[in-house]
């Protein structure tokens, strides 16, 4: 495994891009819009020199990871070498199967055609190809270097042996794969949402306030972060969406979403990116002001 293609150059492809060309992988990220490449070409310089200025990494070892990295808005071409291709595009079912339709016909019949999605099935993505086989899930965490954790997610005809590749090239990576099986929201956010959705449920019945919730799960359960701050976080439209997949997936109640969080999304409090969820971000993305909503 020499030549990795990472297909969607936003926050995740960027930063699985950064690793891979760090560990000497030569990578190629693929974009459709020329900005996001330009933007995440900045974004993987100035987090290397971030990792520079902490001495976590060289001065050869930054120049390297440049020098193995490269940008391309063609996808045929972007593939064409590649022994693994790492999607990383727009959570949306229609674009993810039109990419691996083109991954299956544009990529080297041996190629290793993976995902890095948050809650699509891999085994209907691997269904758009003719190589079921050879398709698996690659679900690395935001932010991708500093994360360790990388969940492989085996669909329904994945090989043991494409498995057993794709843990190895992850602790090449320096990261710590943990391999499950594909059922909605596979094991992280099965368990992460349903948390989010239930701390949600504990405001919008008034047991407690925002900073109540997530300084008792920070302080008493060691979380680094509130359920509530991570919701903001990670977007509650994304919040959203995987309680939706959760809800239609196993047909239980359990997994419904609390009222509050959809009317927030319809009035577009999406958390940090739209500058309000439960908490006000008008002072910047770290700020502990509760939003006024829940005052
Ligand atoms: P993003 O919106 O920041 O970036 C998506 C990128 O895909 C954009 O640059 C877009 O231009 C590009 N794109 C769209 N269609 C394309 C196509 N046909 N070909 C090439 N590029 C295309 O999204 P993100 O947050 O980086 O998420 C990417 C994937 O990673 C999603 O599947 C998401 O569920 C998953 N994920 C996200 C997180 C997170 O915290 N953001 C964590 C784990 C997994």
């Amino acid at each position: 495994m020499n030549t990795v293609a990472v297909v969607g150059a936003g926050a995740m492809g960027s930063g699985i891009a950064h690793v891979f060309a760090l560990h000497k992988f030569t990578t190629v990220l693929v974009d459709i819009h020329q900005d996001q490449l330009d933007r995440a070409m900045q974004t993987i310089t100035k987090n290397l020199d971030r990792q520079l200025a902490k001495e976590l990494i060289t001065e050869e070892e930054k120049s390297a990871a440049l020098n193995h990295l490269s940008t391309t808005s063609s996808l045929s071409e972007g593939i064409a070498s590649a022994d693994l291709i790492i999607e990383a595009a727009t959570e949306n079912m229609h674009v993810k199967q039109e990419i691996f339709q083109t991954l299956d016909q544009a990529s080297k019949p041996e190629a290793i055609l993976a995902t890095n999605t948050s809650s699509i099935s891999i085994t209907a993505l691997a269904a758009e190809t003719k190589r079921s086989a050879q398709v698996i899930g690659m679900h690395f965490m935001n932010p991708v270097p500093v994360m360790k954790l990388v969940e492989i997610i085996n669909g329904y005809a994945t090989d043991a042996e494409v498995t057993s590749i794709i843990q190895q090239t992850a602790e090449q990576l320096q990261k710590i794969p943990l391999v499950v099986n594909d059922y909605p929201g596979f094991v992280s956010n099965r368990i992460l949402m349903p948390m989010i959705n239930e701390a949600i449920y504990t405001l919008y019945e008034g047991v407690a306030g925002v900073n109540e919730i997530d300084q008792i799960m920070q302080l008493g359960m060691a979380h680094p972060m509130g359920p509530l701050r991570l919701a903001d976080f990670i977007g509650l439209d994304v919040c959203l969406s995987i309680m939706g997949v959760l809800h239609q997936g196993f047909g239980n109640p359990k997994y419904a979403p609390c009222p509050l969080l959809v009317n927030m999304v319809a009035a577009q409090k999406l958390g940090i990116k739209s500058g309000e969820g439960f908490y006000d971000y008008q002072e910047g993305p770290k700020s502990q002001k509760v939003s006024r909503q829940f005052e």
